[in-house]
């Protein structure tokens, strides 16, 4: 007999079909029982009233893998829900050890921790699914505007020899006789490519060995990387990112909108434009915002609070989940950030705040060889270390800008999760290599 999937089984009212899962939960009285089946597309009530199938489930324990035969009908008093009804069940592969967490409800009430540490079960809560099923539609979402909008697809090595990014947060693995880098992020290599493609885009991993551990930092992380050519002013690449958010987000609301009302989650439309500050305005922004308490007017950077200040501004405001912050100071920006042609000490550089953190952070790109060598020298980057990277910017390379996007951290923003780890299903940081 052909399976069936749980959401299909109205399409076979009075027939006898057959379901595969797991089970989700029994309740057994004297003369029948409930048994509800859990499979990928959520839960049916299986009712079994014949003594010898009874006898099956008598010591069964939930996640038990199993068949079920028996005919879809109403269930009493409800209009949309149906059962099956007469069930014969097969034990397929049966539970061996009380689970060490419960999983079978709504909302799991586990610690992060113990969330984590059981994850290969825990990812089997309803809830959890949902999580990541939508993590999975924003990847799909992104590569199919970036397919869209005529960009390539290419897919950058993570084992080098050098920093990207400058910084210390390196990991260093031993490559047979030599030491090699993780990669901080696939910004050269996409760089590289605009040569020959003009536009490309990679959903990429990313390595960085940051020590501390907050709410919204991996130590292994993915990106959403785009770089595209012929771009010279910050307005147009940060409609492209525009575009590439909205896009995303409507997908979400779309293909995800059985799993958003699972978690219980309204998303905002994005506006039809994302807000847009420089960092001297939105330092000014913080400080009235916090009425004085949040001073970041001298500092070179955005802080955490900052941006959580304006990540509420933007809300308030614009109703925006999303706010552009633009123009950062050179010493905090990487090596290959365009210096501002008005104001020498800063870059043609942004980052997108979302919620109340960095979700992006993108710019124009130096393009000629002596100041990018120079830029890189500045920041204590050893040109011979790069020198591939450099060398083909003797060669021809156009204006252009590009952006790498959290991939978590997306999903983390949209989902209003407190840690990107709840949004990561095996996540590395400096305290955990496992599950
Ligand atoms: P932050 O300032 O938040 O540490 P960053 O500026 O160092 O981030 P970028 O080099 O700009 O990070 O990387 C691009 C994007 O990749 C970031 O905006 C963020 O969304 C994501 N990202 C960077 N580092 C991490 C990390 N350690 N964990 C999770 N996501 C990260
Ligand atoms: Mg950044």
């Amino acid at each position: 007999m052909e399976r069936i999937l749980s959401d299909e089984i109205a399409q076979h009212q009075g027939k006898q079909i057959m379901l595969k899962g797991w089970i989700y939960n029994t309740r057994i009285f004297k003369d029948f029982a409930f048994v509800i089946l859990r499979d990928r597309r959520g839960l049916v009530q299986c009712v079994l009233n014949k003594p010898e199938e009874l006898e099956k489930i008598k010591d069964v324990q939930v996640e038990t893998v199993i068949e079920v035969i028996g005919t879809p009908i109403k269930q009493q008093g409800s209009e949309e829900n149906y059962e099956l009804a007469d069930s014969s069940i097969k034990i397929v592969n049966p539970v061996m050890e009380v689970l060490p967490v419960i999983i079978n409800k709504k909302i799991l009430d586990l610690n992060l921790d113990t969330l984590l540490n059981n994850r290969p079960l825990t990812i089997r809560n309803v809830k959890q699914q949902a999580i990541f099923r939508i993590h999975g539609i924003a990847q799909q979402a992104y590569r199919d505007f970036m397919l869209s909008r005529d960009v390539v697809e290419f897919f950058p090595p993570t084992i080098l020899t050098g920093s990207s990014e400058g910084g210390s947060e390196l990991f260093t693995v031993k490559y047979f006789e030599k030491d090699a880098k993780l990669s901080q992020s696939a910004q050269l290599y996409k760089q590289i490519c605009i040569g020959a493609f003009e536009r490309v885009f990679a959903i990429a991993k990313c390595f960085r060995a940051e020590k501390y551990a907050t709410s919204r930092h991996l130590t292994e992380a993915t990106q959403y990387e785009f770089e595209m050519a012929f771009v010279d002013n910050i307005d147009q690449i940060l409609d492209f990112l525009q575009e590439t958010i909205r896009f995303m987000v409507t997908a979400i609301k779309t293909k995800g909108a059985k799993d958003l009302k699972t978690l219980g989650i309204e998303i905002l439309d994005v506006p039809p434009t994302i807000p847009k500050v420089t960092m001297k305005e939105a330092q000014e922004i913080v400080f009235k915002e916090s009425d004085g308490k949040q001073d970041d007017r001298l500092e070179p950077d955005m802080s955490p609070e900052g941006e959580r200040i304006m990540g509420a501004w933007a809300k308030k405001t614009h109703q925006s989940n999303y706010v552009f912050i633009t123009h950062y100071p050179k010493k905090k920006r990487a090596f290959y950030s365009q210096q501002n042609a008005e104001d020498g000490t800063l870059t043609d550089s942004y980052d997108c705040i979302a919620g109340g953190f960095e979700i992006a952070s993108g710019a124009i790109r130096i393009n000629t060889y002596d100041t990018l060598r120079q830029s890189a020298i500045e920041k204590g980057i050893d040109p011979s270390t790069i020198e591939d990277y450099l060398n083909i910017f003797k060669y021809g390379m156009p204006p252009h800008a590009g952006f790498g996007m959290g991939v978590e951290r997306f999903t983390q923003s949209l989902l209003e999760a407190a840690n990107v780890r709840e949004v990561t299903m095996f996540p590395r940081d400096v305290n955990r290599l496992t599950p």
